[in-house]
């Protein structure tokens, strides 16, 4: 079949597997080009390791320090008529392109949040592995289901307190608007706290100590968004904010049990990736960002953001911020951005809106997600979504 994008709003319901094999390929470039990394953890676990930062943190780890790793993530099989999420065919040509440099690369697909792949992940590295020296945390999901009540919680993208007025775009038709956003109620608050705070990182550690496979000086990663005051009202100060803030809870409470260097909460720049797509007002300022950051030469995705990660940041003295977070959002939160992002955003209308932001490179960004509009691929020729090249 000839595959195409069809976009559901703030979704891509298909992908491409040659596009998104190509996609994991430039990734991979950019971490060999730029050269290997010193790094003592060879045997990393990555959960939700098929997209956005994840993927990266994969990639940067095998490729960048020649770890060997196991990943976990949330997927679509394909059909003969039915293309797979576009993880399903990243991790693929992760798996292959890992396996063909000499690495380990299993992956295990299915909820990250349930006992039972918990289980089947703690067998894997005891099979493959032995134990586990970095761990990264990087799940985005709407929903979870609490392994021990099975009561199903989903998160809800609200301010807390009052509602909150913005501008927003829709990405598909390039309109700039004022939305008016409802708080959270305090049932909503706390489950989005249930889903996106650190419950379910500690809960994994747990059992990963637990099973005798941590080994001795692990490090364990958490990523956050911090922004800046033109996203607070509906992020930092809202329901995903304290979803976030509880992530720094839990970081605390790993260390005070494993040690001071054990577990660090990683802040990082707004991208373009599946989950930050569905947060409203995020893609107007990401789309302004985009624009701002790369006038000044600064622009970033997730594989330079993760790349500068572990070839800076994580080497020893690794510097931290007063709450003990490692911060990779430094350019991004730099005044020079931050003052530029701030006078634009005052301009910002539909008729501006493509002098000042970067729309189009947004939208092309968005669709790169699900492997399309990547150079050197053949969108016109027939292709079975179960051929993974
Ligand atoms: P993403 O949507 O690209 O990736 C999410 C990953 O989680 C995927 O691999 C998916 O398969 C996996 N996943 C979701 N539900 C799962 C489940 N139940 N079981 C197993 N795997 C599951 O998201 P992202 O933007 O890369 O976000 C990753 C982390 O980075 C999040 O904590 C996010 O808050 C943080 N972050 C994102 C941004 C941004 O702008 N995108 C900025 C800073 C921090």
């Amino acid at each position: 079949m000839i595959i195409e994008p069809k976009i559901r709003g703030f979704i891509c319901t298909t992908a491409h597997p040659i596009g998104c094999a190509t996609n994991v390929q430039r990734q991979i470039d950019h971490v060999v080009v730029t050269g290997p990394i010193t790094s003592s953890r060879k045997r990393v676990l990555v959960l939700g390791c098929s997209t956005g930062y994840g993927l990266a943190s994969r990639i940067v780890n095998t490729f960048g320090s020649g770890a060997d790793t196991i990943g976990v993530s949330f997927e679509k099989e394909p059909s003969e008529t039915k293309t797979a999420s576009a993880g399903w065919y990243n991790n693929r040509a992760f798996e292959k392109r890992a396996k063909a440099a000499g690495r380990v690369a299993i992956t295990v697909e299915g909820d990250a949040f349930s006992d039972a792949i918990k289980a089947d992940t703690i067998a894997q590295i005891r099979e493959h592995l032995g134990q586990i020296d970095l761990i990264v945390y990087s799940l985005a999901s709407p929903v979870r289901t609490d392994p021990k009540t099975g009561e199903v919680y989903r998160s809800a993208i609200k301010p807390m307190q009052s509602a909150v007025r913005s501008k927003t775009l829709n990405t598909g038709t390039g309109e700039v608007s004022e939305v008016e956003i409802q708080p959270a109620t305090a049932e909503e608050a706390q489950a989005t706290v249930k889903v996106m705070g650190g419950e379910d990182w500690e809960l994994w550690i747990a059992a990963l100590s637990e099973a005798g496979v941590l080994a001795d000086g692990f490090l364990t990663l958490n990523y956050t968004y911090l922004g800046s005051e033109l996203t607070w009202p509906i992020y930092n100060k809202g329901t995903l904010g304290r979803a976030k803030a509880d992530l720094d809870r839990a970081a605390a409470a790993i260390r005070s049990q494993f040690g001071a260097d054990s577990a660090y909460v990683v802040a990082l720049k707004a991208v373009v990736t599946q989950a930050s797509s569905a947060i409203p007002v995020v893609p107007l300022y990401g789309t302004l960002l985009l624009r701002v950051m790369d006038e000044m030469g600064l622009g970033e995705g997730c594989i330079e953001q993760i790349d500068r990660l572990f070839r800076d940041k994580l080497q020893p003295p690794v510097v931290l911020d007063a709450d003990h977070r490692v911060r990779v959002d430094d350019w991004e939160l730099s005044s020079t951005v931050q003052d530029e992002m701030t006078y634009r955003w005052g301009l910002l209308s539909t008729e501006t809106l493509a002098n000042l932001a970067d729309l189009d490179k947004h939208r092309a960004e968005f669709l790169k997600l699900f492997g399309f509009g990547l150079g050197g691929v053949d969108y016109a020729a027939d292709v079975d979504p179960r051929d993974i090249g």
